[in-house]
């Protein structure tokens, strides 16, 4: 049996102690398959609401949902206010972490005051119910102030991330109609202050919708003004009053548009409403993690301006009273070994991060986190892409000690919140399998004309049911939003664009991108399974694998590959090797064509591998957009690095 086949076949039952005392145990599917929208308005019975729903679901237009029907509720208040009400003013909601090493802890009584003054800011700066504000700034807890203030007020924010450029920024600016830019001066990036400002101005100086921009001072850095238009934060919003009356919202109003990340195409602007959204974040986030708001410290490493940090840094955690970790920096500064710094520090007892980064610390080596008292993780999770068995067994040995359970999650911008996932105290875990859909949540495998398949077979992942968290549109594109989620298999089956396998247990494997599965003479080939044998293979930290056009195979497999810290690079020789490794361990058919040790792989910023750019390159064609990729400049290494020919 090859490694990575030998790997999948590995089971991790739940640990005891954990099941003991779980969140949640394993009558739970039964529970919500019987009754699923009784399911979800339990769930929803976690909330505050001003006004009860009259309606569950209402799917009468589909695929325009609307949940909670006739409800009405705050989602700051829920977030904040109710637990200070309820005796929890002093409990700290985030220990936020800057890179250049300075602290500050808010507590929930400090961040409703925050939250109630950048609320009056924005009502004296006129913005009403409904508006859009952008936010664009670094991880610093400003950040989270502005999307609760917004929400406070019923204005939708639109979070855009801070590495991103005033293209990216300007375009969606435009989209959304944004009336004021909430910003900074910059942030700390790999030890430097890292300018946000200029892209600001540039930004707002090509869009005629903002009126204001008001700036966070974090660097000090020398900023340009534009008298009239740009604010202080500390002169608008510190002297504004502590008291703010939070106004219930109904439940389907706007709370955000957050656009995808850019990996397939260009950006779509993903709606999210209130009352199903929090729901289903905050009970996700309290099952998922088995958190316990007394004792845990949780961490989602992700940045803000992805939907990992709305629904795992913001909305999950403040509805369920969670304290929280926040770090504005870099894994690397000012040493690789400052995460674990952070989780030695503040006792961190569950942590949520991405592949990419785990694959990072594999190849920066297991000595690193070996340097750091780990020992009160309890929980892990991974998301944002499949996480290969290799990566998945290393974080499980070299980060949580071998005791950590992991949640590995597949969910989207468009869904909200996890919808395929393991639970903690229930799931005896398999290695790179997501494993089972979420309690409440109806996922399917299909094949191409939308006929669910049996046990061990590979075909398209599709969400058969509506789910409280799902998104409600494409901002101002209802046609683009049925077309591209709807359409496939009718106006009922969501079709998520992933591919997935169901295996002989029934437990889902996703398999990457639809538009990335390969074709080698007539057999379908998913581009993670051969990047999880490649990275099996002790010299392999990462790998990013295509399908190139071929004559005589149709396609043939291109993979990139970097190495880990400590392999030698033998050039053809390990090649060669590497031929053979993955032909050996999935067979020959998926023997890669060409192989290529790179230095870096081609990453949109929030850290997912853009395969159709190394598609562009394999088959010798002008590169696609990349306006989403972290640096560009790597593609220009990587095709330094092809032979003339191919
Ligand atoms: P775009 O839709 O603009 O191309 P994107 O799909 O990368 O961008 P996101 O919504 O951030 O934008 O990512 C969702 C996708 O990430 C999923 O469709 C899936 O391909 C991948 N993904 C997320 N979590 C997992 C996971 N746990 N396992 C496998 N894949 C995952
Ligand atoms: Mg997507």
């Amino acid at each position: 049996m090859s490694e990575s086949t030998e790997l999948e076949g590995r089971r991790f039952p739940a640990p005891e102690e954990l099941t003991a005392q779980a969140n949640v145990g394993p009558d739970v599917y039964e529970r919500a398959a019987q009754d699923r929208l009784g399911f979800w308005a339990e769930a929803a019975d976690r909330l505050t609401w001003a006004q009860k729903w009259d309606e569950v679901l209402d799917w009468s237009n589909p695929p325009f949902a609307k949940w909670f029907v006739g409800g009405k509720l705050n989602v700051a208040y829920n977030c904040v206010d109710r637990h200070v009400e309820a005796g929890h003013g002093e409990q700290v909601a985030y220990h936020w972490e800057g890179e250049p090493g300075d602290t500050r802890t808010i507590t929930y009584a400090q961040l409703k005051d925050d939250v109630c003054k950048a609320a009056n800011a924005l009502v004296e700066l006129g913005v009403q119910t409904g508006d859009r504000v952008a936010i664009y700034m670094p991880m610093i807890p400003e950040a989270v102030v502005a999307m609760l203030a917004c929400a406070r007020i019923g204005a939708v924010h639109m979070v855009v991330f801070g590495g991103f450029s005033s293209d990216a920024l300007a375009s969606r600016i435009t989209d959304s109609g944004a009336v004021l830019v909430i910003t900074s001066d910059g942030g700390y990036r790999r030890g430097a202050p890292s300018a946000l400002k200029p892209a600001v101005d540039e930004a707002v100086g090509r869009t005629d919708s903002v009126r204001n921009v008001l700036v966070v001072r974090r660097t000090e850095q020398d900023v340009a003004w534009s008298e009239g238009r740009d604010l202080w934060w500390h002169d608008v919003v510190d002297r504004q009053s502590t008291e703010h009356t939070a106004e219930a919202f109904d439940a389907e109003h706007p709370l955000y548009i957050m656009y995808t990340s850019g990996t397939t195409a260009s950006p779509k602007g993903i709606l999210h409403t209130s009352g199903g959204y929090l729901t289903q974040v905050a009970y996700s986030h309290w099952a998922t993690f088995d958190l316990k708001p007394d004792t845990d410290v949780f961490w989602t490493s992700a940045d803000i301006g992805w939907v990992t940090g709305h629904s795992y840094i913001v909305y999950g955690p403040l509805a369920n009273r969670a304290t929280s970790i926040m770090y504005e920096g870099t894994p690397e500064t000012p040493h690789r070994g400052r995460w674990f710094e952070l989780i030695e520090k503040y006792k961190v007892t569950i942590l949520y991060t991405a592949p990419t980064v785990i694959r990072t610390f594999m190849k920066w080596g297991e000595d690193i986190p070996a340097k750091f008292d780990l020992s009160s993780l309890r929980v892990l999770g991974s998301v944002g892409e499949p996480i290969n068995p290799e990566a998945w067994l290393w974080y499980h040995e070299h980060i949580g000690g071998g005791r950590c359970p992991i949640m590995d999650t597949w969910w989207q911008t468009e869904t909200g919140a996890h919808m395929i996932t393991p639970l903690p105290g229930v799931t005896s875990l398999k290695p790179g399998s997501a494993q089972t859909p979420f309690p409440g949540i109806a996922a399917k495998v299909v094949d191409d004309e939308g006929n669910e398949l049996g046990d061990d077979t590979t075909g398209l992942l599709v969400l058969t049911e509506p789910w409280p968290a799902m998104l409600r549109t494409i901002w101002g594109d209802d046609n683009r939003y049925v077309d591209t989620y709807w359409s496939r298999f009718g106006k009922e089956v969501y079709f998520a664009g992933d591919g997935a396998k169901k295996d002989a247990d029934g437990d889902i494997w996703l398999l990457g991108r639809v538009d990335d599965v390969m074709n080698v003479s007539g057999h379908r080939i998913s581009t993670t399974e051969v990047e999880s044998s490649l990275v099996a293979h002790p010299t392999v930290a990462e790998a990013a694998v295509v399908g190139a056009s071929d004559p005589t195979t149709g396609q043939g497999i291109v993979a990139f590959v970097i190495l880990r810290g400590n392999a030698e690079d033998s050039g053809d020789e390990l090649v060669q090797q590497l031929r053979t490794h993955v032909a050996k361990d999935i067979g020959p058919i998926a023997k890669p064509r060409q192989i290529m040790v790179v230095q870096e792989l081609p990453k949109t910023r929030s850290g997912k591998i853009m395969r159709r750019l190394l598609r562009d390159i394999a088959e010798n064609r002008e590169l696609g957009d990349v306006t989403t990729l972290t640096d560009s400049s790597v593609m220009n290494l990587i095709k330094d690095k092809l032979p003339a020919s191919s």
